[in-house]
């Protein structure tokens, strides 16, 4: 029988949109408690309002991911609300593409602040209260450019490259206090990150995808359910590529 998450308590970041947005409806109708946290506060308002109609338990919480501070805040904040935090979804990302010759400074710094020192901060913010219950999950939503690279993606492929080894070296960290860390590393998903693309961008990745189409949130979230289970209790410090096999 699938164990699952019913009564954990979940965060995931970046929730008020795509991927993140189903994680938590996901994680909402399997019976956790999910606190949504996004810098866009209406969005996350109305995913967890959305959990509610359901009838799940969510919180939104406005944040942004890259505020060392305000990350320590709110997950104390969350703590105190939900009386705990099992579960942690890393999934707030951005994306600012260019060649390398054209990529200013602030694209760079500002796509490694959100993707990968958020994911830092939030880590650093809940390991304490998942250290207390002896029992976490933390799940970093990586890319498979992190192992590829990327042409015009070298900050956001560095971000993601960077979240790999947080989550390798947090693995190792954590094991101990029965905390799995995991990367699920995504291709191609249909969400509106890549609806800016265009549709000849869009052909070329389904042309390299051998299931030849685009991923959806919906798969990425089974893969995030089945990782905060206990039934992926002995796995720990992966990197779990979701997409549609166009790496292998
Ligand atoms: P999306 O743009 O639909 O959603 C991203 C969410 O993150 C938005 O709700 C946004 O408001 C939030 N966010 C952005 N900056 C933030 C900040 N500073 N603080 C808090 N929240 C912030 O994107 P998506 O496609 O759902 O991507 C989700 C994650 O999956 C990202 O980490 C992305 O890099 C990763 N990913 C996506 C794909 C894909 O093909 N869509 C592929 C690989 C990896």
């Amino acid at each position: 029988m699938f164990e699952g998450i019913s009564g954990k308590r979940a965060i995931v970041t970046g929730g008020g949109s795509g991927i993140g947005r189903e994680i938590c409806l996901r994680f909402g109708a399997a019976g956790a408690t999910v606190a949504v946290c996004d810098v866009a506060v209406d969005a996350a308002d109305a995913v967890a309002a959305e959990i509610r109609k359901q009838e799940g338990n969510a919180h939104a919480y406005k944040v942004d991911v890259s505020d060392f501070d305000t990350v320590q805040a709110v997950c104390n904040q969350i703590a105190d609300d939900l009386g705990g935090i099992d579960i942690l979804v890393n999934n707030a990302g951005i994306t600012r593409d260019n060649l390398l010759l054209r990529m200013s400074e602030r694209d760079f710094d500002q796509v490694v602040a959100v993707n990968l020192k958020g994911a830092f901060n939030f880590t650093k913010a809940c390991c304490r209260h998942m250290m207390k219950s002896r029992w976490g999950r933390i799940i970093n939503i990586a890319s498979v450019v992190g192992q590829m690279g990327n042409a015009g993606q070298a900050n956001y492929a560095s971000a993601k490259a960077g979240m790999i080894g947080l989550t390798k070296s947090a693995a190792k960290e954590l094991a101990s206090r029965n905390i799995t860390v995991n990367a699920v590393a995504p291709g191609f998903i249909a969400t509106p990150m890549t609806e800016k693309l265009d549709e000849a961008t869009r052909q070329a990745y389904y042309k390299a995808i051998p299931l030849k189409r685009a991923g959806t949130p919906a798969d990425v979230a089974n893969l995030c359910l089945f990782l905060a289970s206990d039934a992926a209790s002995y796995i720990t410090g992966q990197v779990i590529r979701i997409d549609g096999g166009m790496v292998m």
